[in-house]
């Protein structure tokens, strides 16, 4: 029961944060800019410290440190490479207007409630392992939701969506993750090995994340402060990952 009573607060917490978009339309761009490179910066440090202090020490005591342990985090990752092809599905040739929403909205929602539902597995199958570890797997997906959400409202509302429309059906795509979290929560206890493999693919698809949709964006900036900002915050998100053990 107590598990419940974490799990699916903390889903909660993280569908919300599909609502986030609306607070940067009063941003300008320049300041959203600012605002998403600290965001981002943070995240691949939450991301790595949840998969490299958490996830993978947890997985290897679980199955043992092994090929099959290290198989599943590959599995997470491919997982991860494939539902990105979705998302990323851009080559649209026509234009923008009010009545026609561009197919890649489409693509993108679709893609971002599957995202969002595994998501919500992660979380409640985190939770089955152990409270500490199901915060460490939350905080992880709402650093990484952030930026995300931020950037998936854009899209709609480039995409032709009005901010009420790009804010319900935002939202609607983030409510999978609910599903899946109660999906971990009623099925994971009665399926043997349920969260020995769940946990490594979720190191798998947080690794993912961090390096190939999160670092390719930072890598953009070369100047040297900026470069060391982005340096501290990812030691920060890894940091405040190690924290969360030491409070274990
Ligand atoms: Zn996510």
């Amino acid at each position: 029961m107590n598990t419940w009573l974490y799990a699916i607060p903390s889903v909660i917490l993280v569908s919300l944060i599909s609502l986030i978009g609306v607070f940067t339309l009063a941003l300008g761009q320049d300041k959203l800019k600012k605002v998403t490179f600290i965001l981002v910066s943070f995240a691949v440090g939450g991301l790595l410290g949840g998969a490299f202090v958490h996830l993978i020490p947890e997985a290897f005591e679980e199955l043992g440190i092994n090929l099959l342990s290290a198989l599943y985090i590959v599995i997470g990752m491919l997982i991860f490479f494939i539902l990105e092809k979705f998302i990323r599905w851009r080559h649209c040739h026509i234009p923008t207007s009010a009545e026609h929403v561009h197919p890649i909205v489409t693509m993108n929602l679709i893609g971002d409630g599957v995202h969002n539902f595994l998501d919500g597995l992660m979380i409640g199958a985190s939770y089955i392992v152990g409270i500490p570890v199901g915060i460490a797997t939350t905080l992880a997906v709402v650093l990484h939701e952030i930026p995300q959400e931020i950037g998936d409202f854009g899209i709609l509302i480039h995409g032709g969506f009005t901010v009420k429309k790009a804010l319900i059906f935002n939202l609607l795509s983030a409510l999978t993750a609910v599903l899946g979290t109660v999906i971990s929560l009623v099925v994971g206890p009665h399926v043997h090995g349920y969260t020995s493999v769940l946990l490594p693919i979720t190191a798998g698809g947080f690794l993912y994340i961090a390096s190939a949709d999160l670092i390719p964006e930072l890598q953009r900036d070369v100047q040297v402060s900026k470069s060391l900002l982005q340096f501290a915050l990812i030691v920060a998100g890894i940091g405040i990952m190690a924290l969360l053990v030491l409070i274990e």
